[in-house]
C-alpha cells in the first residue's frame, strides 16, 4: 500500500458508500498485490484507460497479484456496495474499466502464461494482452484467435466473444476457450468448463464479465505459422465496397478480412499524391496453404487498381503491425451494428458520412460467417451466430477536446443505418442503454443470462459492464 489515507474518499459525493481508513488499511494488508489511492505517486497513471474521454477518479485501485486478491476485492466491493470496475487491458469502449468513486480491480499485474505446444493448450492470466499471448504462441507456430489489435486485454476481449483475423477459420475467441478460473460475486474461486459449473462456463463465453472475474483462461491453440496476409488499400468507391463484402463472404473460411474505410495515412507505402484520399484499407489473413492463399486474395485484388498492396506470406503475428495506430490512447466515439447485407446505397451513405467526418474517422466493415456461424446459437452466451456483417463508425478526437461533434457524427451515422441493424456486439457497444445490451443477446440469451445472474450475482455486484439485470 502506498498511502494509508485515501484522500479521494473525502471528496465522494454525499451519500456515496465509502470505506473507512481502517477497513482500507486492513484490506490492503491482506493483499499480495497493492492498492493505489488518490495522492499516491502513480494514481493518475493507474486510473487511465485507453479511451481518454473516461477521466474518472476511483477511491481505490487494487493492483491484484492473484485470484485470492481478486476474491478479496470482490468481497470488499460487495460488502460495501461500492461500484467495481474490473479492468484487464482497459480498452472498454464504454469506459467500464474505471469507476468514479468506486473500486478499480486492475488485473494488469497478472501476466502468468504457460504454453504447452504438445497438448496445444495455453493457460493465461487476464493481465495479458492479445499481443503478448500471440507473440508467445507464435514461437511455436500457434495462436489463440483474438481480435485485431495487440494492446486489447484478453479479459474483456474473451468474455465478450472475440472477433478477429481467424474468426472464419477457427471461430470466436470463446470458441477456443476450454476452461476458466472464475471468481464469483460470493468471493468463491471456481474452475468452470463444460463439466464443472457448465452454466457459468456458458455465461463466461460472451456474457462480458456479468457473472464473475476470470483469473485464468485455458485456451486451445490453433496452427498459425506463415499466413498470406497484410493490407491492401483500394480506392473508396461504392462498387469496391459492395464487391468487397460479396467477395469476402464468398471467400474460403481460411480468409478473414477486416476492412476500414478511412483516409490514406501518410505512410511510406502510400504514394504521396494519394495521402488523405479516402481508401478502403483491407486487412486480412489467409490461414492455410500459401498458394491457395494467394488465389483467395485474387478476387479482392481484382476489385480495383490497388493504391497500395502489402499482402503476401508473413508470420501470423505480423498482422498486428498493421493496427498499431489503434493501440494509442486517445478520445473516441463509436456506434456499431450487425447487418445482413451492405448494398450500393449503404456504400454510398458510408462514403458520404466519411466525407463529412468532423476529424479523423473510419468505418470498419467485417464480414463474418465460417466457423463462427457453425456453432449453435445456444452453445455460448454470444448467441448471434448468424450475424453476417459488422459495421462500426468510429471517430477520434484529441485529449480534452469536446466530444460533442464526434458523438453527433457517430449517432447520425447509426440513425441512418437503423433499418439495417440486426443486432449488436457487446464488446463494440458504448454506454448505450439496456435496449442495445438486449439486442446483443438474442435467441433467449439475455433471459438465460438474467437467470444465471439471479443465481450467482443477485445484488448485481458486477454491474459496471454491458449489464444484464438479475431476473
Ligand atoms: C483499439 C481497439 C480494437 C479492438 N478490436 C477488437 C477486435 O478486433 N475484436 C473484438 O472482438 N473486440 C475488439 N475491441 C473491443 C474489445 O474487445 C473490448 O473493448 C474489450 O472489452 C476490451 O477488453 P479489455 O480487457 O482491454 O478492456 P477492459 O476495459 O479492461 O475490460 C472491459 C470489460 O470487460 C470485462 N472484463 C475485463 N476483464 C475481465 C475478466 N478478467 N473477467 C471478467 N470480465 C472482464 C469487464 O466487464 C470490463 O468492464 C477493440 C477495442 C479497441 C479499443
Amino acid at each position: 500500500m502506498e498511502a494509508a489515507r485515501p484522500r479521494s474518499l473525502e471528496s465522494l459525493p454525499t451519500g456515496a458508500p465509502a470505506l473507512d481508513p481502517q477497513s482500507l488499511a486492513a484490506f490492503a494488508a491482506s493483499l499480495t498485490g497493492s492498492v493505489v489511492v488518490d495522492g499516491d505517486a502513480g494514481y493518475d497513471a493507474a486510473r487511465e484507460v485507453h479511451n481518454s474521454r473516461f477521466d474518472r477518479s476511483p477511491s481505490v485501485i487494487v493492483r491484484a497479484a492473484d485470484a485470492a486478491d481478486v476474491a478479496r476485492t470482490v468481497t470488499l466491493a460487495a460488502a460495501n456496495g461500492l461500484e467495481l470496475a474490473v479492468r484487464s487491458g482497459g480498452h472498454s469502449l464504454a469506459g467500464h474499466g474505471v469507476s468514479e468513486g468506486g473500486i478499480v480491480l486492475d488485473l494488469s499485474p497478472m501476466k502468468g502464461l504457460l504454453i504447452d505446444p504438445d497438448r496445444r493448450l495455453a493457460w493465461a492470466q487476464p493481465g495479458l494482452t492479445a499481443g503478448e499471448v500471440t507473440a508467445a504462441a507464435a514461437e511455436h507456430g500457434l495462436a489463440v484467435p483474438f481480435g485485431d489489435t495487440a494492446s486489447v486485454g484478453i479479459g474483456g476481449l474473451t468474455t465478450g466473444g472475440g472477433i478477429g483475423f481467424l474468426t472464419r477459420k477457427h471461430g470466436l475467441t470463446i470458441d477456443n476457450l476450454v476452461a476458466a478460473e472464475l471468481v464469483t460475486a460470493d468471493g468463491r474461486i471456481r474452475t468452470v468448463d463444460e463439466e464443472h459449473d457448465p452454466e457459468l462456463f456458458w455465461a463466461v463465453r460472451g456474457g462480458g464479465g456479468n457473472v464473475g472475474v476470470v483469473t485464468r483462461f485455458v485456451y486451445r491453440l490453433v496452427e498459425a505459422g506463415l499466413v498470406v496476409g497484410g493490407g491492401l488499400a483500394l480506392p473508396a468507391r461504392p462498387d469496391v465496397i459492395v464487391g468487397l463484402v460479396k467477395a469476402a463472404a464468398a471467400a474460403p473460411d481460411e480468409l478473414t478480412l477486416i476492412s476500414f474505410v478511412m483516409q490514406a495515412p501518410p505512410a511510406p507505402f502510400i504514394p504521396p499524391d494519394r495521402v488523405g484520399e479516402l481508401v478502403v484499407f483491407v486487412l486480412g489473413v489467409y490461414a492455410g496453404d500459401l498458394e491457395a492463399g494467394q488465389a483467395a486474395w485474387a478476387p479482392i485484388r481484382a476489385l480495383a487498381e490497388p493504391v497500395a498492396d502489402l499482402v503476401g506470406p508473413m508470420p501470423y503475428a505480423t498482422i498486428y503491425q498493421f493496427t498499431s495506430e489503434g493501440e494509442k490512447r486517445g478520445g473516441g466515439s463509436i456506434r456499431s451494428w450487425f447487418a445482413d447485407d451492405l448494398d450500393r446505397s449503404d456504400a454510398e451513405a458510408i462514403l458520404e458520412f466519411m466525407r463529412r467526418a468532423p476529424g479523423p474517422a473510419m468505418t470498419q466493415i467485417r464480414v463474418l460467417g465460417g466457423a463462427m456461424a457453425r456453432v449453435d446459437a445456444d452453445a455460448t452466451a454470444f448467441s448471434q451466430r448468424d450475424a453476417r456483417i459488422m459495421v462500426a463508425a468510429m471517430a477520434m478526437f484529441e485529449d480534452g477536446a469536446d466530444p460533442t461533434p464526434v458523438d453527433a457524427w457517430t449517432a447520425a451515422f447509426f440513425t441512418a443505418f437503423l433499418n439495417r441493424v440486426t443486432g449488436a456486439y457487446a464488446n463494440f457497444l458504448g454506454a448505450e442503454g439496456e435496449e442495445r445490451v438486449r439486442s446483443a443477446y438474442p435467441h433467449g440469451a439475455y433471459e438465460s443470462l438474467a437467470a444465471i445472474k439471479r443465481r450467482y450475482d443477485p445484488r448485481n455486484v458486477f454491474r459496471l459492464n454491458q449489464n444484464i439485470r438479475p431476473a
